[in-house]
C-alpha cells in the first residue's frame, strides 16, 4: 500500500509490533498519518513494522513502553508529546489473554489481564486526552472483543477487561463529543494472529463465515474510524467477526 500525502497528524498504536496492531499501524501510515509503533519487548518486530511503513513511503517510529507500567508509560508519552505535531489518533490495541476456567484462575492471571487492558487504557489515554481537547480534534479507538458481550469459556478475566473497555469507551465518547473527539470500540471475533494459536477447529465452524478474520480486515475499520469520514460516529461498538456476534 503506497502512503497517501501526510495529514500532519500522529497516531499512536499500542502493541503495534505484531498481529492486529501491526496491521493497524500499516493502515494508518498508508492513510498519511505519522505512526508511533508502541511495543513492550520485541524491538526487532517493531523495527520491521517501521521499516515496512517507510518502504511504502509512510512515516513511523517505534516507542518502547509497557502500558501496564504507569511510570514508564507516563515518561514515554511525555517525551512523545515534545514533538510539536499532535498525537491526534490513539488506538488502544495492546492486550493479553491468560485463559483458565474460573475456579482454577489464579489472582495473577486475573490481574495481569486487567493491568494490561484496563490500567493500560488509563495510563495511555489520560495524558493524550487533554492535548486533543485543546486542539478540538481527536480519534480514539479501543480494541475490545466479542468475548466482552458474549462471554467466552475460560476468559472471565479477558471478558471482564474487554467489557470494561466498552464502558470507558461510551463514557469518554459522551465527555469528549463537544470537542470533535470521537471514541469508539472495535470488537473483533476470531482473527488470525498469535493470540488465537491453539484454538480448536470446531470453533471456526461456529462462525457464520466459516473462517477467521484477518488483521487487515480489522485495520480497515480502524482506519475508517480514524478518518474525517467517520466524524459523526462516536460511542459505538463495531464488530468485525464474520457474523459471530
Ligand atoms: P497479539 O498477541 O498478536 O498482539 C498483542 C500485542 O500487544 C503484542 O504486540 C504484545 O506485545 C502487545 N502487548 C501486550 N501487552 C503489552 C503491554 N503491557 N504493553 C505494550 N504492549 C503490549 O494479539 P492480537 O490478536 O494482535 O490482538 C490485538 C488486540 O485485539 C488485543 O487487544 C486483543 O485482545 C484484541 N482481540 C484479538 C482477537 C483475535 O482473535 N486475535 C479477538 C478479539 C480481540
Amino acid at each position: 500500500m503506497t502512503a497517501r500525502p501526510s495529514t500532519g497528524r500522529r497516531a499512536l498504536v499500542t502493541g503495534g509490533s505484531r498481529g492486529i496492531g501491526a496491521a493497524i499501524a500499516r493502515r494508518l501510515a498508508a492513510d498519511g498519518h505519522a505512526v508511533i509503533v508502541n511495543y513492550r519487548s520485541d524491538g526487532d518486530a517493531a523495527a520491521a513494522v517501521v521499516a515496512a511503513i517507510e518502504d511504502a513511503g509512510g512515516e513511523a517510529v517505534a516507542a518502547q513502553f509497557d502500558v501496564a507500567d504507569a511510570d514508564a508509560t507516563g515518561t514515554a508519552i511525555a517525551a512523545l508529546l515534545q514533538d510539536p505535531r499532535p498525537i491526534a489518533i490513539l488506538v488502544n490495541n495492546a492486550g493479553i489473554a491468560r485463559d483458565a476456567a474460573f475456579p482454577a484462575m489464579t489472582a495473577e492471571q486475573w490481574h495481569a489481564v486487567l493491568r494490561t487492558t484496563l490500567d493500560g487504557f488509563f495510563h495511555v489515554t489520560q495524558p493524550l486526552v487533554m492535548p486533543m481537547v485543546q486542539r478540538k480534534w481527536g480519534r480514539i479507538v479501543n480494541l475490545s472483543s466479542v468475548s466482552a458481550t458474549r462471554g467466552n469459556r475460560g476468559q472471565a478475566n479477558y471478558a471482564a477487561a474487554k467489557a470494561g473497555i466498552l464502558g470507558a469507551t461510551k463514557t469518554l465518547a459522551i465527555e469528549l463529543a463537544k470537542r470533535k473527539i470521537t471514541v469508539n470500540a472495535v470488537a473483533p471475533g476470531l482473527i488470525e494472529t498469535e493470540m488465537i494459536a491453539g484454538v480448536p477447529e470446531f470453533v471456526f465452524d461456529m462462525i457464520p463465515m466459516k473462517r477467521a478474520g484477518t488483521a487487515d480486515e480489522v485495520a480497515s475499520l480502524v482506519g475508517f474510524l480514524c478518518s474525517e469520514d467517520a466524524s459523526y460516529i462516536t460511542g459505538q461498538v463495531i464488530g468485525v467477526d464474520g457474523g459471530f456476534q
